[in-house]
This record gives structure tokens, sequence and C-alpha cells, in this order.
């Protein structure tokens, strides 16, 4: 097999890695801009641990706190402007994928003129601030990835920067940022990197090392989903503990590492317009859209969806759907016009060619309608 393998982020895991490892940081200068959402890293205590651990190095930050959900292009401006007026040396992201993303944006935009057509060229020149990573959820893999999504509104979806020079230079991985995370979103974040890691394996970029990557988080998320279930149908936070919030964001980063090599396929590509269009959340999107996928890919490739299901444990396509709907509960209602658009938006993106069995708009209309029940 020909295929090529890098993934230069240093990944420190454990907990409390970030007040042991705190001379990481002064490795990348004496200021940084720390990123974050609106409330999460004060809560969750993870800000206060890389406060802690710059005192420590006796280095200076400034921080950017209005990350939103979904970022938009406006906001990563925002935080570059930012970054440039209080002349910071590289950038701590702290949080979900969303601020991580804006992060990367912020990383270039900081140091280099980037007009807004050209923010999604992919033409960069080499200087970005360096970032370390803090995912505070465990879904989106952003730790280890080198793309950055962006809500685009002239496009009406969501758009990536995809450069290599965005990797996080180092991630740390502590799961007790998670114990408080709600079990919703505990359950969309952990579809979500089970999305990468299923579809990382359907991508024409699969590889040797990417399946071996992807197999394991699979079967490590598959072992953690009746806990999940089992918290959402008692409503029991607590059932969501440290060793299972490790298992969680460990499965999510390897799912990370997949889609670094591989790309996403059809599935995000569908989802995307659920998020930009109905708000339904990014890893809830992906979960709704995973097994008509999988039926679709079956068609043509029985082997490789009954190597994935195998490495679940389950025995057919209409199980993992089952296990979907406990965990996500009644649809959205969308209509025929609503799906029409959508697959018109999904065709255009490059997940399509990028995926091993490839659908045309009329099947991604199909596929929408079944999803749906129209
Ligand atoms: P998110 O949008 O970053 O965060 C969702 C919510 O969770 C926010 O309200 C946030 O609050 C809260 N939150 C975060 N960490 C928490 C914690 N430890 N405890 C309690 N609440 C917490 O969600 P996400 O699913 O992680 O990221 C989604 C974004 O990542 C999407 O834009 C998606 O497109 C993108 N994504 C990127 C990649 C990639 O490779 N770069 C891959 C897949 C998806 P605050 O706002 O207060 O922080
Ligand atoms: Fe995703």
């Amino acid at each position: 097999m020909n295929f090529n393998y890098s993934m230069p982020t240093k990944i420190i895991s454990g907990k409390d890695c970030i007040r042991n490892n705190s001379a990481v940081f002064s490795k990348f200068g004496k200021k940084a801009l720390i990123v974050t959402g609106r409330k999460s890293a004060v809560l969750n205590g993870s800000k206060a641990d890389v406060l802690f651990a710059l005192e420590e190095e006796g280095m200076e930050c400034v921080v950017f706190n209005k990350v939103m959900s979904n970022p938009t292009i406006a906001c990563t401006y925002e935080g570059a402007k930012v970054a440039r007026e209080s002349n910071v040396d590289f950038i701590i992201a702290i949080g979900g994928g969303s601020p991580i993303d804006a992060a990367k944006g912020i990383a270039i935009l900081a140091v280099q003129e980037v007009n807004e057509e050209d923010l999604f060229s992919g033409q960069y020149k080499e200087e970005v601030l360096p970032i370390v990573a803090v995912p505070t959820t465990a879904g989106t893999g952003s730790e280890v990835t080198q793309y950055s999504i962006l809500t685009n509104d002239k496009l009406e979806t969501k758009t990536s920067i995809a450069t290599p020079l965005i990797f996080p230079k180092v991630a740390f991985l502590d799961p007790k940022y998670m114990l408080e995370l709600s079990i919703t979103n505990t359950i969309n974040t952990t579809v979500d990197a089970l999305s990468h890691a299923v579809e990382g394996m359907l991508s024409v970029r699969a590889n040797l090392i990417s399946d071996a990557l992807a197999l394991t988080s699979i079967s490590m998320i598959m072992n953690a989903l009746n806990k999940l279930v089992e918290a959402k149908e008692m409503d029991k936070l607590s059932l969501l503990d440290l060793s299972l919030r490790e298992t969680l964001l460990e499965a999510s980063t390897l799912a990370g590492m997949v889609i670094a090599q591989t790309g996403t396929t059809v599935v995000h590509a569908m989802g995307y317009s659920l998020t930009y269009f109905k708000g339904i959340d990014h890893g809830r999107a992906n979960g709704l859209l995973l097994g008509t996928y999988l039926t679709f890919v079956k068609k043509e490739k029985p082997d490789l969806v009954g190597r994935i299901l195998k490495e679940m444990q389950l025995e057919s396509i209409s199980e993992f759907e089952e296990c979907m709907s406990s965990l996500f509960g009644a649809k959205e209602e969308i209509t025929e016009e609503e799906i029409k658009l959508y697959s018109k938006k999904a065709i255009t993106t490059k997940n399509i060619p990028n995926s091993q069995v490839a659908p045309n708009e009329e099947e991604l209309r199909e596929m929408f309608m079944s999803v749906f029940s129209l």
C-alpha cells in the first residue's frame, strides 16, 4: 500500500497534565493569547490550570473569550486583531472544537494579511503562531488536526481552512475538565468522534495506520456507549466518571488522528447543512446520518461495512441505528424543499470525491429522505 503518514502534534495526556508540565509552554515564547468560549473554560478548571502553568514559568497572557459554537469568520478576525494588538508569541486554545478551530484561524491571521475571499484557499505564508490545544470536549479531535472549520455565511455552510501549518504543536489531554460536560453534549461529541473514525475508514485516503487508529477508536467508543445510554435514561451525569471520560477523550483524539490523514466523507458533508440551517448540533447531525450512509456504502462495499460492524460488535446496520436512536431520541422535522437545498450544497463539497462510495445528488436526497422519513 502506498501512503504517507505524519502527525506532528505532541500529545501529553493524563489528569493534571498541564500543571505537571508547565515548562512546555515556555518553549513558545513569553506571551500567550488564550482563546476560549464564553464560560466553560472558567467553570471546568482548564483556564485556571493554564494560568497556573504560565505563572509558574513567569509568562504573560491576554484572554480572548468570545468564541461561540460553530465559530464565525468574523470572530476569527476579531481574535486575530487582539493577538496583533497584544503582540503575543503563541496561542493556547481551550475548549471544545469551536475555540480550538477559531484559534487555528487566529494563528494564521495574527501574522499574515489574508482577505476573507482567500481565507479558505489553502495558500498561506509559512509564518503562523504556534498553537497549544486543550480540548474540553471529546469529539472533534481538533487538537490533532490541520483543520479549522468556520461558519461561512456567504456560502451558507461550514468551510474548512486545511493546512499543515495549523496542526497544534502540543495537545494536553486531561479528562477531568469533562466531568461536568452535560449528558447531551457528551453524547453529541462522542458520536462526532465515532463518525470521524468510521468515515476515516470510508475515505479514499484510508490507509494501514489510519484504519488501525480508527478500529481502536470505534471499539473504545462502542464499549462506552451503554454507559451513555444509561446516563441519559437515568439523567445521571455522575455515571460518566473520570475513567469513562478518559476513554472518550483518548478515543476522540485517535479519531482526530484518523481524519488528519483521511478527511471526512459524505456524512459530514450532509451534516453541515443540518447544522447551518437547522441549528442541529454537529455530532448529532453526523449520528442521525451515519447509519443511512453505511447502508448506501454496503451495497458496493459489503466487506468494508462488515469490518466496521464487527469492530462495533453489532450484527447489522439496523442495530447501529437503534443504538443511535436510543442516544438521540426523536428526529427534527425537515421538509422536502429543505432536503433539495441541502443535497445541492453537499454535492459540491470536497467530502464527496473523498468518499470511497460517492453518491450523486439524487442519492443524497434519498439518504436525507430516509433519515427524516419523507
Ligand atoms: P463546542 O461548540 O466547542 O462547545 C459546545 C458547548 O459545550 C459550548 O456551549 C461550550 O461552552 C460547552 N463546553 C465545552 N467544554 C465543556 C466542558 N468541559 N464542560 C461543560 N461545557 C463545555 O463543541 P464541539 O462539539 O467540541 O465542537 C464543535 C465544532 O468543532 C464545530 O464547529 C465543528 O464543525 C468543529 N469540528 C472541527 C473538527 C476539526 O478537525 N477541526 C472536526 C469536527 C468538528 P463555552 O462556549 O462556554 O466554552
Ligand atoms: Fe466532526
